[in-house]
């Protein structure tokens, strides 16, 4: 049995193989837009909430628990923001047969709208400032586009945090605090490179002063957005009534930012990024199972096998990995195919020779090494194994990220460029308002979307704005985008 879906040549259908065989989703749930996340893939996403939690409150951040369902009038408080979203709320209108509510009630599609009008309530006095708050939920957006799982579906999966300056310094301060978070987790822990921007100001969360997002690039070419972070000014704050006392005893309206990582589009991007023709590749800390052990008796040997067996299980969960031992009575062959299927990172091969030798056979899941270890190394073993094959992912990914931007300096040039399932790199005119013509234009010509300008790196233009020819005063990357 092998995997026969090539990644880079025909990366939709690898995706649709790959959630099937490894388990990871079920669309045949019988809503449309809605799917089924299955227990493989919620454990890693499990795993990932804890770590994004944990990284929230180490920065100030302290959990809330909102109701899921929002009043119609909240919703219309920020009239920018109510533009936005309305196109793609779910409305609760009645209960039972008889009861119909005189509000209708909105799924959350966002909770600026649920958590302000209780922030006005809370929020009296500069001593009660920063206020940072999340939580860790799911919210309901009518998408019209085709569903994916983990990629888009009408409800996902995401942590929202949201939270409150008495300066408009502090608040924008927040805003690079949340891309370094978003470097932390995402690149440096769950192992995807992205590239930060601020995004263009055609392109920002509605009701937003400015928008900056992460980037990551898909097998295909395009780019995905991973979290984003709003610098929302005062605006909210005026249209929710959100004000405090300073230290003059004058009455201010406050800051505010938010901040939302989508748990489960991230795991669909873990998906893309680290797998292979083999199936899926996990990252050594976010494995469900991080060491799987398959026995592999011979004739008369079947119950020292599975007794070493055994105590190697015992070992390493006492030293703290996830460890499963397959005892099923599939053939190793599938039991291979099984576990490299779902990306177990590291897998022990034991048969009589490893029994009589007092070593263990380690397969390791990203180069495919059979490393045959002595017993008494296994624990550091595994560690080090574990770390090694965490960073070269980490090291590939980036690699291919890399490797995949080009300058271009015309239109036809960012065609042929996004052709090729790269990033075009370009001088453009600007990004404020007056720049969406030329953005339309490039979109219109090559299907590519203006990412806007990076926020880890300045850059200069190398010529003039590839569409208008007027002065560039930005360079930014056009991609086709998820
Ligand atoms: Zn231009």
């Amino acid at each position: 049995m092998t995997f026969h879906f090539d990644k880079r040549e025909d990366f939709s259908t690898w995706f649709t193989e790959i959630n099937k065989r490894a388990e990871l989703s079920d669309l045949r749930y019988g809503v449309k837009g809605f799917v089924v996340f299955r227990a493989w893939s919620v454990m890693t996403m499990k795993i990932m909430y804890d770590i994004y939690e944990k990284e929230l409150e180490s920065h100030g951040h302290q959990p809330v628990i909102f109701p899921a369902l929002i009043p119609s009038a909240n919703l219309e408080q920020e009239a920018d923001h109510v533009e936005g979203f309305s196109p793609e709320v779910f409305w609760v209108t009645r209960a039972g047969k008889n009861t119909t509510f005189e509000e209708p009630l909105a799924l959350r599609p966002t909770s600026e709208s649920a958590m302000y009008p209780m922030y006005k309530l809370w929020l009296r006095s500069w001593r009660d400032l920063p206020f940072k708050r999340y939580q860790s939920c799911q919210v309901w957006r009518y998408e019209g586009k085709m569903t994916r799982p983990f990629l888009r579906s009408r409800e996902f999966y995401w942590l929202e945090a949201h939270d409150v300056f008495a300066t408009s310094e502090e608040a924008e301060a927040q805003v690079l605090e949340d891309m370094q978070m978003t470097e932390n987790v995402v690149t440096n822990r769950f192992g995807i490179p992205a590239i930060t921007f601020k995004r263009p100001q055609w392109d920002k969360f509605a009701g937003a002063v400015y928008t900056c997002a992460a980037d990551t690039l898909m097998p295909d070419g395009r780019l995905m957005q991973l979290p984003s972070t709003h610098y929302l000014g005062d605006h909210f704050a005026r249209a929710f009534g959100i004000k405090y006392v300073d230290e003059d005893e004058k009455e201010q309206y406050a800051f505010q930012t938010c901040y939302g990582p989508a748990i489960s589009r991230i795991y669909g991007g873990l998906i893309a990024v680290h797998g292979d023709d083999d199936g899926l590749l996990l990252p050594f800390e976010l494995a469900p199972i991080q060491v799987v052990i398959v026995p592999i008796p011979k004739k008369g040997s079947k119950q020292a096998v599975e007794k070493r067996c055994r105590e190697l299980e015992k070992k390493l969960r006492k030293a703290g990995f996830r460890v499963h031992t397959d005892n099923t009575d599939r053939r190793p062959g599938d039991k291979y195919y099984h576990w490299e299927m779902r990306g177990v990172p590291l897998r022990l091969e034991i048969g009589n020779r490893e029994v009589e030798q007092k070593t263990a056979t380690v397969f390791r899941r990203d180069s495919r090494e059979r490393i045959v270890i002595p017993l008494a190394d296994l624990k550091k073993k595994v560690q080090q194994l574990g770390v090694a094959l965490t960073e070269e992912l980490v090291r590939r990914a980036k690699a291919r990220f890399t490797g995949a931007i080009r300058d271009a300096r015309s239109i036809e040039e960012i065609e042929q460029v996004l052709q090729g399932r790269q990033v075009a790199r370009i001088s453009f005119c600007t990004m404020e308002l007056e720049g969406e013509a030329c953005s339309d234009k490039i979109k219109e010509k090559t299907g590519g979307e203006t990412r806007g300008t990076r926020l880890d790196q300045k850059e200069k233009p190398f010529g003039p704005c590839v569409v208008c020819g007027k002065t560039a005063k930005a360079v930014t990357y056009v991609a086709r985008t998820y």
